[in-house]
């Protein structure tokens, strides 16, 4: 096991006070519908957002968190405002959001989309937290610098992400030594059966329209794209300390399986449930207990059959891409990371087309050579050097 992924023996008797780092996005929700669920379980210490106003008014009169932040310092007056009839605390800006995310607390959710979430998220790891990890871009663009203040702090790190939370809950039972290897499943996105000609077609609107799983808009376009697979392996390595060739992808439409972990005695243990985030919500919220709640259940006669296939490197591009990046290590992560944000905000937007993402990321890639970081500064400058670079690419 990780020496950041330990146990915490003892069972849970007073409400778990919680932060919820992007609390108005699709992680965020699904983590208050668990709260709602179990008031006498959680109590709501701070809230954040970046823009949405609106939204984050609205969970303040809902939950009644002890602060709220909006990162986007633009809209403080807006936002105290709007709050002036409650006895909420109301801040703004990077800097308050870095304070939220280190306030004591027993629980901070980092689901924060986006290289945006690194520094807040680091704080809470450097503060020692416990931190239920959602923004995997983190991880990607600075994986050594996480881990490193974790074990320094002694942070504990859970694992939201579908796949590495089935991958913890399977690790926190055996060892690390004995594993052979990982495989992380795909769902393949909305995409899978498009062929390459219609691939260079798709809009926004297809690419967001994900079959089973209900998400944000950028990862969305990265489960579409499969660079969402290509920056789980990432997270996977550095979570589980795996070599790159101890990790590999599978497709698996049904998205019911979450990841296999084979042991080097032939023996696979898998996790199931069905494909809604809020059961590995749950897990983190409650570990090291498990607790019932209005959960999805998942009936296998109903599902009948599940099928795998390879992933197809070459109408999907990125998967291979990340798998450079993380075989080059140092900065070419958090290049890959940065030109991808870059790029899917531009199919976004409507500047470039679904496939000039993977041009955009890989001439980004060719454009860099890896570097050694030992800060969070070097990161955001590697980050902002990258971001400029794709930028000249988006044509
Ligand atoms: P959403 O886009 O739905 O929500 C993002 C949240 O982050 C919102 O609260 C948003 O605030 C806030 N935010 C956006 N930009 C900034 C910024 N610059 N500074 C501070 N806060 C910001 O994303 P998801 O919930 O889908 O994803 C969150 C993270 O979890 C991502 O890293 C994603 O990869 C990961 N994840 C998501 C899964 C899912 O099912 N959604 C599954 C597994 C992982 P505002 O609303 O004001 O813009």
């Amino acid at each position: 096991m990780s020496p950041s992924l330990r146990a915490i023996p003892g069972t849970q008797t007073t409400p778990k006070s919680l932060t919820v780092l992007g609390a108005t996005g699709s992680i965020g929700q699904s983590t208050l519908r668990l709260v709602e669920q179990h008031p006498e379980r959680f109590s709501l210490d701070i809230l954040t957002a970046h823009d949405n106003v609106e939204a984050l008014a609205e969970l303040a009169r809902r939950f009644s968190p002890r602060q709220v932040v909006i990162g986007n310092e633009a809209h403080y007056a807006a936002l105290k405002g709007a709050l002036a009839n409650t006895s909420v605390e109301v801040a703004a800006g990077e800097e308050a959001l870095i304070a939220a995310a280190a306030a004591p607390c027993d629980f901070v959710m980092a689901a924060i989309v986006g290289a945006a979430g690194l520094a807040p998220t680091l704080a809470a790891i450097q503060a020692g937290r416990t931190v239920g990890l959602a923004n995997k871009e983190c991880l990607v663009a600075a994986g050594e610098l996480v881990m490193r203040s974790c074990r320094q702090s002694g942070a504990t790190l859970l694992p939201v992400d579908s796949e590495h939370n089935a991958i913890f809950q399977v690790i926190e039972c055996n060892h690390n030594d004995d594993i052979e290897k990982v495989i992380l499943t795909a769902s393949g996105g909305p995409l899978r059966e498009m062929d390459a000609q219609s691939l260079t077609q798709v809009t926004p609107e297809q690419a967001v329209a994900h079959p089973n799983w209900s998400m944000g808009a950028k990862i969305s376009v990265d489960s579409a794209t499969l660079m969402n697979k290509g920056l789980e392996v990432i997270e996977a390595h550095h979570l589980f300390s795996l070599p790159p060739e101890k990790l590999e992808v599978v497709v698996h439409p049904e998205s019911i399986v979450h990841s296999f972990v084979h042991f080097v005695d032939g023996s696979v243990i898998a996790q199931m449930s069905p494909p809604d985030m809020i059961i590995p919500i749950a897990h983190t919220l409650h570990w090291p207990e498990r607790h019932g709640f209005d959960a999805p259940k998942l009936d296998m006669v109903s599902i009948g059959s599940l099928h795998f296939e390879a992933p197809d490197h070459a109408r999907f591009p990125c998967l291979g891409l990340a798998y450079d990046a993380m075989k080059a290590g140092q900065s070419m992560p958090a290049v890959l990371n940065a030109a991808n944000e870059v790029a899917v905000h531009a199919f976004l937007d409507k500047r470039i087309g679904f496939t000039d993402i993977q041009r955009v990321i890989g001439q980004t890639l060719d454009s860099s050579s890896p570097q050694g970081y030992a800060s969070l500064e070097d990161i955001q400058s590697i980050d902002a050097k990258a971001r400029r670079i794709a930028e000249t690419f988006i044509t």
